[in-house]
């Protein structure tokens, strides 16, 4: 934005006052106001002609603060307005959704409806938008959100926002992280001891298994079943590999982050136990964890992209 003066802030433009909260006067011009709210068209209906030399604006007094009008009349005049800014708070973001329904200014909600997507903002408050998006009833931005509250701890802090959603909103929420946990370890679980399709298919798992023949390996193993065109065969796995993956879905029960896969105290345990037993299939064991994780990141990624929130608007 310009250092200029905005034309709204000089007394000699517009035919109409817009007085803030704090008593600041706006000078603006009725059609653009009228433009962009039905219920100033409504209130404004017709330019009147003034007789004499000084004619006199109207003016409307309106019950937000000098912030709220500044950044709603950018955008009016400029098609910008500040609360893009990522720095910008969670109560600034709600008193111009709530401006924009009051109003009925389709334009403030929809750059509103952008500074709660844009990255930093969502990144830094999730929880809050994910109670405004249900509040103003914005549900892609609700599902976005969510997503993005998994990687938080399992009890979330009360934060701005969580006034205006009911508790069954909010329990929506926790739901929606369960079953993104559960899928993730459920698709990580070797129950009754069989090793899932997709971990064979993950294009490492000859290296995962693999063995140097010696009858005396050191290296621990486990006995799983494979399915082998068709038929489960029991074979060896490492033992790090079924410990990799327990302690994997350990984490995923505190925080759903698809990356806890590659984490690296996960990864070195299973790095770690591989090279110090057995020299030989150290070799081709150790590395096996890397790709093996990264497609193990991806199957949680895919897990979670499963699950669907159930969306409720709150107002
Ligand atoms: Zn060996």
């Amino acid at each position: 934005m310009s250092d200029l003066k905005p034309p709204y802030q000089s007394s000699s433009n517009g035919d109409l006052i817009i007085r803030t909260s704090e008593g600041i006067e706006y000078h603006v011009h009725k059609f653009l106001i009228a433009n962009m709210s039905p219920i100033f068209a409504d209130m404004l209906p017709i330019p009147q002609p003034v007789a004499g030399p000084e004619p006199t604006k109207p003016v409307v007094d309106v019950t937000e603060p000098m912030h709220i009008w500044s950044a709603i009349l950018d955008l009016c005049y400029f098609q910008e307005a500040a609360f893009e800014d990522p720095s910008g708070t969670v109560e600034t973001v709600q008193a111009l959704l709530e401006a924009g329904k009051k109003y009925e200014m389709c334009a403030v909600t929809s750059r509103a409806r952008r500074a709660l997507l844009h990255p930093p903002f969502l990144a830094c408050h999730p929880l809050s938008v994910y109670a405004l998006a249900c509040a103003y009833q914005l549900e892609d931005v609700a599902r976005r959100a969510a997503r993005e509250t998994l990687s938080l701890p399992p009890v979330p802090p009360f934060v701005p926002g969580f006034e205006l959603i009911s508790v069954r909103t909010l329990c929506h929420l926790f739901d929606y992280r369960k079953a993104c946990a559960s899928a993730a370890c459920d698709a990580l679980s070797l129950a009754r001891g069989r090793i899932q399709p997709w971990m064979q298919e993950s294009g490492c798992w000859e290296s995962v298994r693999f063995s140097c023949g010696d009858r005396n390996c050191p290296l621990l193993r486990a006995r799983l079943d494979e399915k082998v065109h068709g038929i489960w065969k029991t074979k060896e796995y490492p033992q790090a590999l079924v410990e990799y993956l327990e302690r994997l879905c350990e984490k995923l029960n505190g925080e759903v982050r698809p990356s806890l896969a590659t984490s690296p105290d996960l990864l070195m345990a299973f790095i770690g136990s591989a090279t110090t037993a057995c020299p030989k299939c150290a070799v081709k064991v150790a590395g096996s964890i890397v790709p093996f994780s990264t497609a193990t990141e991806c199957m949680i990624e895919r897990c979670i992209s499963g699950i669907t929130l159930e969306f409720e608007p709150s107002l």
